[in-house]
């Protein structure tokens, strides 16, 4: 209960905050200077919804902010409810007086992906995959217009982390493992929030993005545990100041140019050597949050803490919440500690030691988003769009993403395509489970194995197809009489902490995987499918499949994975991450020493057979196959067809013309490694 009474008076009415002719400054500007420290204090405080009950003490802390943690959902998990339950919350905000609206905050890291029937994408390892900047940005449109039918205005996402180390357990929230492919995804945050003019936020199918985890989460290191070592998440992230910047601090210029609205400081600690500081929780890290991102950087949007993640500050919570707050975190995610929180930012403000003008400018900033979505015009849910929730239009976004992201590792013989006049026999794990192809983020935090989403598995999208198939997932059932074999396997859900090698995770198949591969592959000729977050050790094995593909974690359009196995549409995707040969070579990244890894970072062959009208696909394949070359250090020729393929590749539609030095070269990527096909292409270019 809460443990002050307000007696509430609204004060609103009329004033020149509420007119929403004037301009955002002036409206900011002119709520702050009515506002009380309590008020303010109270604007920069998060709560979990399921600690606010029915929400009492929204009206009587004046707070700021409710989100649903991972898996926090309404009863029953539809649209209708999370509508009510936000205006219910709502309702409770506009009983203060000032009646600042609430914004409400959820992890959609990959779709709607709390709410059951939401059309849920690939997690961004396969969207890293597509080298699709486009089609990034529709997935975050069609994210975006299913979250804010639900009558949430702010996402939690996306991840900007670099993954450096597979062994890290949220290696699959990231692009990949290069800057400059993460940089390129980025298109995502227009479509989440539109374009980066202030005023898109407000269209009712939009919401507010937030860059999330600053900065250094995807390179902590293998370090100690009680368990053993092994990369932590939340762990310590040892750079050099250039590979800070280089690496990690990069997609975050690019994403305060895209005007991301909010950005969350990491878990994990940042220790930059030869600064003198040693290891540093990022929410205590001034340097970075003030100096680089609000400071250089110059970022106007608002910093939201991680989920208790001022507590992990050394020293006592008082301290946390005056080290963050001067560190310039904005608003805390203080889910169940909310009044402790505020109470210490109230006592540490009035006795000095965070200044008036740090509150006043944390106020503003978070003021600043509220008037620029539109909330205080239309604070209440707005849910015209919900019958597009899960709808065909959008799943077939999804199934796209999810047919783009396949890499195809390996094609002997040219098993895939398969055909429809053959019998496909299909096994394993991960074949006909929609959670394991979901994986973490998906209706729980953690995600679960099972029947858990409306959607289509692989199995289902191969039958959907049309294909001659049967289907025993422990390869039990007899394999005589088969002209190929399908098996999928790989990793079951986690999202954060479990899925870090040496916490029970390692990036081993597990044996019953193994077996049905071994016993699969031996029969007959084989395709084997990795459905996974991040690459598995396939090892000596290789050399008895046939085919092999990387299918990261398609989400919950498995017809999209039968695309391009049934060739509807060709394999185009390329490695985000390198694909290693063992633990014992992780940390492995492109441009390493000595980098000797089973498939190298832009692998990825493709089914094309021949160029398509305008040769835009084929266009693509090439522009990334060039630029492996470029990375791997090829020649002037090589750089300059680098140029050209991406000047091509952006001219859209291709004509033939552009497109005939490149077209001839499109089988080359059907065959060898990628420095045999580069060679030709070069070959052919030079010839040109
Ligand atoms: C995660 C964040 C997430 C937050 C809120 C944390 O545990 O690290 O990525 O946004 O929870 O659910």
């Amino acid at each position: 209960a809460p443990d002050e009474t307000p007696q509430i008076v609204i004060d609103a009415h009329g004033l020149p905050y509420l007119n929403a002719k004037l301009p955002v400054k002036t409206r900011v500007a002119d709520l702050l200077s009515r506002m009380s420290l309590a008020e303010k204090a109270g604007q920069m405080t998060q709560a979990e919804r399921g600690a606010v009950g029915t929400g009492g003490d929204i009206a009587a802390y004046a707070l700021g902010s409710l989100l649903s943690g991972g898996g926090s959902t309404p009863t029953p998990n539809t649209p209708e409810a999370w509508a009510k339950m936000i205006d219910a919350f709502q309702l409770r905000a506009q009983a203060t007086r000032f009646q600042i609206p609430l914004i409400y905050g959820v992890d959609a890291v990959h779709g709607h992906n709390n709410l059951v029937g939401a059309t849920v994408m690939p997690h961004n390892i396969g969207l890293g995959a597509t080298r699709d900047p486009r089609l990034a940005q529709r997935t975050g449109a069609v994210t975006a217009a299913e979250v804010r039918a639900t009558g949430v205005p702010w996402d939690f996402a996306p991840c900007l982390c670099v993954t450096r180390d597979e062994r890290w357990g949220r290696s699959y929230e990231s692009f990949g493992e290069d800057p400059a492919l993460v940089d390129s995804m980025e298109t995502i945050i227009q479509g989440l929030q539109g374009a980066a003019n202030g005023r898109d936020l407000k269209d009712d199918d939009k919401v507010l993005a937030t860059a999330k985890h600053f900065v250094g989460d995807g390179g902590t290191a293998y370090g100690s545990s009680t368990t053993g070592t092994y990369t932590i998440d939340q762990g310590v992230t040892t750079v050099t100041r250039q590979q800070l910047e280089a690496v990690h601090l990069a997609p975050y210029r690019t994403a305060v140019d895209r005007g991301v609205g909010t950005v969350m400081p990491s878990y994990s600690s940042l220790d930059v050597i030869g600064d003198g500081q040693g290891p540093v929780k990022m929410h205590a890290r001034g340097d970075m949050i003030n100096g680089v991102l609000k400071g250089r950087m110059g970022f106007d949007g608002f910093v939201i803490s991680d989920w208790d993640g001022i507590n992990q500050i050394p020293g006592d919570y008082t301290s946390d919440v005056r080290i963050s707050v001067n560190a310039g975190v904005d608003m805390v995610m203080a889910p169940y500690a909310y009044r402790t929180f505020r109470t210490a930012l109230i006592a540490e403000t009035e006795a000095g030691r965070v200044s008036e003008a740090r509150i006043d400018d944390a106020v503003s900033r978070i003021l600043t988003q509220k008037f620029r979505l539109g909330l205080f015009e239309k604070p209440y849910a707005d849910t015209s769009g919900a019958a597009k929730i899960g709808s065909a239009e959008h799943r077939a976004v999804a199934r796209q993403a999810a047919a783009e992201s396949q890499v195809l590792l390996k094609n002997a013989g040219g098993v895939l395509p398969l055909k429809k006049s053959q019998k496909v026999y299909v096994a394993g794990s991960n074949a006909d489970d929609i959670g394991n192809q979901t994986g973490g983020w998906t209706v729980t935090w953690q995600g679960a194995s099972g029947d858990i989403v409306p959607g289509t598995t692989i199995l289902e999208g191969l039958r959907d197809a049309g294909g001659d198939v049967t289907y025993s997932k422990d390869a039990s059932a007899p394999t005589t009489g088969y002209d190929v074999g399908v098996v999928v396997v790989g990793e079951t859900p986690y999202a954060e902490g479990v899925g870090d090698v040496g916490n029970g995770h390692d990036l081993e198949l597990s044996a019953a995987d193994k077996a049905a591969v071994d016993k699969v592959c031996a029969a007959m000729k084989c395709a084997v499918l990795i459905v996974s977050g991040r690459p598995q050790l396939i090892g000596d094995r290789l050399g008895a499949i046939d085919a092999l593909v990387a299918s990261w974690l398609p989400g919950t359009e498995g017809a999209g994975v039968a695309d391009v196995l049934y060739g509807r549409r060709p394999f185009t995707g390329q490695l985000p991450v390198t694909w290693p040969r063992s633990e014992a070579q992780l940390p492995i990244n492109v441009g390493d020493a000595t980098y000797d890894p089973q498939f190298p970072y832009g692998w990825g062959l493709t089914t094309l057979t021949r160029v398509p009208e305008g040769g835009a696909t084929a266009l693509k394949a090439l522009a990334v196959a060039a630029a492996v070359a470029e990375r791997t250090g090829a020649d002037e020729a090589g750089r300059a067809l680098v140029t050209k393929a991406r000047l091509i590749v952006q001219q859209r539609p291709v004509t033939a013309a552009s497109a005939k030095p490149f077209a001839e070269a499109d089988h080359l990527l059907l065959t060898g490694r990628y420095g045999k096909a580069v060679e030709s292409l070069l070959a052919a270019y030079r010839a040109t």
